[in-house]
């Protein structure tokens, strides 16, 4: 019986999570300097949050959660996270962090889960990485989002991005708009398809976002024409704070964002490097949805991106980093004494390995060009009597015995 992973989920190979600590250490790294912190909530939540924060009518809440437990149960289901926000938001209120300052910049990184078809470049187990900075009216905050993200693709070295932003406008101003767009849409109802006659009267800026009636939509009103004098004042700075930081980008009227709680601005990175689903990361302002979850009524902006995108995005060869030796047994000298000197380096902070089938010099050699090792040791009876271990160079070739805490000198000197 051979088993096979479920479908819609993928294993992550040692050859592949080299790609994946790159990206996790230039986030890291990236996160740190622009002062946001990290948070770990559970891959689960009661179903209600979802359907509070992401919404009823959207897709994901309406059709793509896998949802567990007893109905009856007082305190309702639960259902994998289909995004990370909803549970952020959700620690950041319960944990009382609000209380102790008012503004938070923090990132996260983990599993999500949606029971759509699995198709190429879309899983049922995905990677979210992403931001929260929740407290903040800001518009600065949100270019700073922006210019954060450009940076992590910068800092892994994909180059062919698009970063297109809109504003959908807010509590004042987005009714104004839902208006105009209906009295527009109305008439054309009957030629499009039945996604959008759902969406007419449950969330009609989704319409927007429907690739099949693109070309019919296209005379569509937009949200940007329709802005209060806030949103407009608000979107100004961002955009110039995006010129002032050299982040190219430009402005897209048929951005809406998939979610019920975004305002003002909303933006999308995509990539041309891929293929038809070539979003790279999503994100936005929602101003009303801390509130709404019983939290102080304060700004956020936050993205979230598609860790397996940016991936494919990055290509480029995984090359494992090399060990700094490898240990090979010679003559009959007893394995145990060379294990403990491979523990010894070890412990003293180098990265190393030895043979353990117990094979030929020959053999363990073969070995120790396979794991590109700096230098192979060569320890005999005579070496573990003497105290010293014969170190080969494998660049050059050159050997020599040394005493142990020479050779952990020479093996520290060739790490880069
Ligand atoms: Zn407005
Ligand atoms: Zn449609």
């Amino acid at each position: 019986m051979n088993f096979q992973a479920p479908e819609g989920t993928k294993d992550i190979t040692p050859e592949q999570v080299v790609l994946w600590n790159r990206l996790e250490t230039a986030a890291r790294e990236t996160f740190a300097r622009f002062g946001y912190e990290e948070v770990r909530t559970p891959i689960f939540e009661y179903t209600a949050l979802f359907h509070k924060s992401s919404g009823e009518t959207t897709d994901i809440v309406e059709k793509e959660m896998f949802t567990f437990g007893d109905p009856e149960d007082k305190k309702g289901t639960y259902s994998l996270r289909p995004e990370l926000t909803p549970g952020t938001i959700r620690a950041l209120i319960e944990g009382g962090l609000f209380a102790k300052k008012n503004f938070w910049k923090v990132w996260y990184l983990g599993p999500a889960f949606r029971k759509e078809r699995p198709q190429k470049g879309r899983y049922r187990q995905f990677t979210q990485i992403g931001v929260e900075a929740a407290g903040s009216p800001d518009p600065l905050v949100d270019a700073e989002t922006m210019v954060l993200f450009a940076e992590i693709l910068k800092a892994v070295g994909v180059t062919a991005w698009e970063l297109r932003v809109n504003s959908i406008g807010c509590k004042e101003c987005r009714p104004v708009y839902r208006e105009a767009l209906k009295n527009h849409i109305r008439p054309l109802l009957p030629t499009l398809d039945e996604n959008c006659n759902r969406r007419f009267e449950r969330n009609v800026f989704r319409i927007l976002d429907c690739k099949v009636d693109a070309d019919k939509l296209k005379d569509a009103p937009k949200a940007i024409d329709h802005l209060c004098q806030a949103c407009k004042d608000h979107m100004a700075v961002v955009e110039a704070s995006l010129k002032a930081c050299e982040v190219p980008y430009r402005i897209d009227s048929r951005i809406v964002r998939g979610l019920d709680y975004y305002t003002r601005t909303v933006y999308e990175f995509s990539s041309s490097a891929l293929g038809s689903q070539n979003a790279l990361a999503g994100g936005g302002r929602y101003d009303t949805l801390v509130g709404s979850m019983g939290g102080p009524d304060v700004g956020s902006v936050g993205f979230a991106a598609g860790v397996e995108r940016i991936l494919l995005a990055m290509g480029g060869e995984a090359v494992p980093p090399a060990p700094d030796f490898f240990a090979v047994a010679a003559g009959d000298v007893s394995r145990s004494d060379v294990f403990k000197i491979v523990v010894d380096l070890r412990r003293k902070g180098l990265s190393g390995d030895l043979d353990f089938e117990a094979r030929s010099v020959k053999a363990q050699m073969r070995s120790a060009n396979k794991t590109g090792a700096r230098y192979a040791l060569f320890i005999g009876p005579e070496e573990v009597q003497k105290g010293v271990i014969k170190l080969k160079d494998m660049k050059d070739g050159t050997e020599k015995a040394v005493f142990h805490e020479e050779a952990v000198n020479i093996l520290r000197g060739g790490k880069k």
